[in-house]
């Protein structure tokens, strides 16, 4: 049997979605959490953790808050190192900054060297799991995988699929993006750690028949997620009806091909039509609200009590390099930020859920990951709620966990984030 290692502190879990009823009673705290071969084995009282596990190491992190590691299920990590590049709307953003950069990952070295610092940059700010979009290289996928599978890290990426509206080199064709994905899915899905996700980037990208492959190979693997991007902004929206004078919108344009499904990924999901709203709930697809960016490449506000209240699933994300962050502290800041500018502001238990066990549960991972309960692996992030003196002392007029909580959602960084465990190990670096 594996050593027990017993962490105290205020370890905070959920019992239920704080968006089902009063969130301030989603959560429950406890003194102690006990980890033993990769897994939470038990949580409670230091006393009976004691008494269960005689032999147990104690790490003690006093006053700080313990939950689960935080979940980005929507990243582009190839951006890692065009995050914050002035100026754009979306399409000529994709142009003049993103294709560029992405080119470059023909060379294995140079995705190697952006996936190690992606993965560095991700643990110090409290990120555990992501799901990311790679490049149209296959070799781009391999690094990812590789260096998450060396940190023993649960990660999720695919293939980015694109034949047309991209510059020469960054291409494939229907054919070579299915054979591609497919050895790429074959030789990773289901290795340790590790899921493949089918991935068309967007419908502006793809031909139809690219599409309708990308489809085939999904009914081929179903358990596969697919992950893509949905009406993040009105210029994309109106480009995406007159490539698809067929379609009933845009979200049309997945479903013809077989690309709508409780296994997708749609990221963004602003201006949705009803009918869009009705399919995506009616099949039970996640929704992937990406603030930092909707802010920052200024695509416009996501309707989170409107989508939540007719029971969508949404995941929480930075879209890094859209995104403006690597930090999911200020992911949550910004979707408050958003839903104050809609009129209803989120509470930090929701805020907190949907770093976690919301974006968990978008990837179909939530009995695995995104909680602190017996038999979740053990993915945990140690957050020091007094890290700078401007949080301290707010903090220290808290009354309540939550209010104690929120100022470091707020005015937070990685310096909140005092340790990081990865899969039953306290990260350490590579
Ligand atoms: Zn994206």
């Amino acid at each position: 049997m594996s050593a027990t290692t017993i962490l105290t502190g205020r370890v905070l879990s959920f019992a239920r979605s704080p968006f089902d009823g009063d969130p301030a009673a989603a959560a429950r705290t406890d003194e102690a959490v006990a980890v033993a071969g990769g897994h939470i084995v038990a949580r409670g009282a230091l006393e009976d953790l004691r008494a269960a596990y005689p032999g147990a190491e104690r790490r003690d992190y006093g006053d700080k808050v313990i939950c689960a590691g935080f979940i980005d299920p929507h990243v582009h990590y190839p951006q890692t190192a065009m995050i914050a590049s002035w100026g754009k709307r979306l399409i000529d953003w994709l142009n003049s900054y993103t294709f560029p950069e992405e080119m470059k990952f023909a060379d294995p070295a140079y995705a190697a060297k952006i996936a190690a610092r992606y993965l560095d940059l991700t643990a110090a700010a409290g990120t555990t799991t992501m799901c990311s979009f790679c490049t149209i290289h296959p070799e781009s996928v391999a690094a990812f995988f590789a260096e998450a599978q060396t940190r023993g890290q649960r990660v999720v990426a695919g293939k980015t699929c694109m034949d047309r509206n991209a510059p020469e080199g960054l291409r494939d064709t229907a054919q070579s993006a299915y054979d591609d994905s497919k050895a790429l899915l074959t030789r990773w899905h289901g290795v340790d750690r590790i899921s493949y996700a089918i991935t068309p980037r967007f419908s502006p990208t793809s031909t139809p028949e690219q599409l309708e492959a990308m489809g085939a190979l999904w009914a081929e693997h179903p358990d596969c997620l697919m992950q893509t991007h949905l009406s993040e902004q009105t210029d994309e929206i109106a480009w995406v009806k007159s490539l698809f004078p067929e379609a009933r919108d845009y979200l049309d344009t997945y479903e013809e091909f077989g690309l709508l499904g409780a296994n997708g990924l749609y990221g963004h999901a602003i201006h949705l039509e009803p009918r869009e709203r009705d399919r995506l709930r009616e099949v039970g697809a996640a929704l992937i609200h990406c603030p930092t960016s909707n802010t920052f490449i200024g695509s416009g506000l996501f309707d989170m009590a409107g989508l939540m209240a007719e029971g969508q699933r949404i995941g929480l994300a930075t879209d890094t390099g859209g995104g403006s962050s690597f930090s999911m502290l200020r992911t949550m800041a910004a979707a408050y930020e958003i839903g104050q500018l809609r009129g209803a502001p989120l509470h930090p238990a929701q805020l907190l859920w949907l770093a976690t066990a919301g974006s968990a549960g978008a990837l179909g991972l939530a009995d695995r990951i995104g909680n602190v309960a017996p038999g979740m692996e053990a993915d945990l992030v140690v957050l020091d709620l007094a890290s700078t003196p401007a949080i301290a002392q707010r903090a220290a007029e808290a009354e309540t966990l939550w209010e104690a909580v929120f100022p470091t959602i707020m005015m937070g960084d990685d310096r909140a984030v005092a340790e990081v465990w990865i899969g039953g190990k306290v990260w350490r670096g590579a």
